[in-house]
């Protein structure tokens, strides 16, 4: 007898404080069941009532081996689509159906997607310091544990040091000045190169916070200091400024954590203005839709750099490592690190050894969950103060 989804619920968890939704798929195979990210932290409860309400009704009955077929269908179903709560919903699916088939097919999901190109995945941590000094002692720390590029950024996503006069009756919210910011950057990474050579990869993070034509300064004032890559220059609503980035400076360019949609790259890699696809996964809809967006990429000479922070669950960092090990233009993995209550929840973790990340061998994601353990941590449901990000006269701005 053929193999049906038998049930498709969303669990929620914090063990490291931070929100987190795993979608699990089960099937009327005994013990057989797969797990999906589905983490879009700041509207958990949002994405949970898409997968329970709405997914689960519309795919109890399917053959979960039709992976692309429910991508497809799921896309569809509400009509309007590529929306972030939806396409995190579907991407727990997504990635679950691609677990369950691993786990049916006794290979890990990298050997299903046409084996490893390499044995591990460099990545990538992140320094924040109060000022460069600071800054070059994490770096020089995350050294001597193996690592081999860091990113690097001043006070948060910086700003915060020197700042102009609010005023009066200003609005709360995480201030910061862009102009402050902008100067900042080139000051960190010249002292960064004295400090530590040219042997180490760095790497920042812009997080769309300057004006277009700022953002254009700034690439071209960071040249010299040979960024790995400059992240997030510009804002989802302002990328047509890329081809002024790319006309004016060979700084290496990483682009898209906040798009939803996969044609939202279409152009930036087609006229080649980007060297780097940042995507978080689950955003987009799962692993169908990254496996594509990575080939597509091939084809133009960009590679990958998958969104990888804390508001990722690990099932979703072992999707990352997978699509990391098997494409042949994978660039590097971005790595939160994983706390003991991680761990714990979640038997199976990828594991950092001497700035690399190494999957284990076990069939599908690789990843399980424990989902007692999990219950220890319930989500708190509160959006962080930094997405109410304000200019110094009070103005909000993207965060
Ligand atoms: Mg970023």
């Amino acid at each position: 007898m053929s193999i049906l989804i038998k049930d498709v619920r969303a669990i929620l968890t914090a063990p490291a404080g931070i929100d987190l939704v795993v979608v699990k798929v089960e099937t009327t195979e005994p013990e057989l069941y797969g797990l999906g990210c589905a983490t879009f932290t700041q509207r958990a409860l949002a994405v949970k009532t898409a997968v329970d309400e709405y997914l689960r009704p519309f795919l109890i009955g399917k053959d979960p081996s039709r992976i692309e077929d429910i991508f497809q269908s799921s896309m569809v179903n509400a009509y309007w689509r590529n929306g972030p709560v939806l396409n995190n919903a579907i991407s727990g699916v997504d990635m679950a159906l691609w677990d369950i088939k691993g786990k049916v097919a006794k290979m890990p999901l990298y050997d299903l997607l046409g084996g490893k190109c390499r044995e591990a995945a460099s990545i990538y941590r992140h320094a924040d310091g109060r000022d460069p000094s600071e800054v070059a002692e994490k770096v020089l720390r995350f050294k001597e544990e193996g690592l081999q590029y860091v990113r690097c950024q001043m006070g948060g996503y910086g700003g915060k040091t020197k700042m102009r006069r609010k005023p009066q009756g200003a609005l709360p919210g995480a201030y910061f000045d862009a102009d402050a910011y902008e100067q900042s950057v080139p000051v960190l990474f010249s002292y960064l190169r004295d400090k530590l050579g040219y042997e180490i990869e760095l790497l920042h993070d812009v997080h769309e916070r300057l004006s277009p034509v700022r953002a254009v300064a700034l690439a071209k004032n960071l040249e010299p200091y040979r960024l790995f890559f400059l992240e997030d220059a510009l804002a989802p609503e302002q990328i047509e400024w890329f081809r002024m980035i790319r006309a004016q400076c060979a700084t290496p360019i990483a682009m898209g954590e906040l798009f939803n949609n996969p044609n939202e790259w279409k152009m930036l890699i087609t006229e080649q203005l980007i060297d780097f696809i940042r995507v978080h996964i689950s955003q987009i809809g799962g692993i169908t839709p990254a496996r594509k967006l990575a080939a597509f990429c091939e084809t133009y000479g960009v590679r990958t750099a998958w969104h990888g922070p804390g508001d990722v669950s690990p099932v979703g960092h072992a999707a990352n490592i997978h699509l990391d090990l098997a494409a042949p233009n994978f660039g590097i993995q971005e790595w939160a690190g994983l706390n003991e209550p991680l761990r714990e929840v979640f038997p199976g973790c990828p594991e950092m050894k001497d700035g690399y990340v190494y999957l284990n061998e076990k069939p599908g994601l690789g990843i399980d969950m424990d989902e007692q353990a999990a219950a220890k941590y319930p989500c708190a449901h509160k959006v962080p103060e930094w997405t109410v990000t304000r200019l110094p006269d009070g103005t909000l701005v993207r965060p």
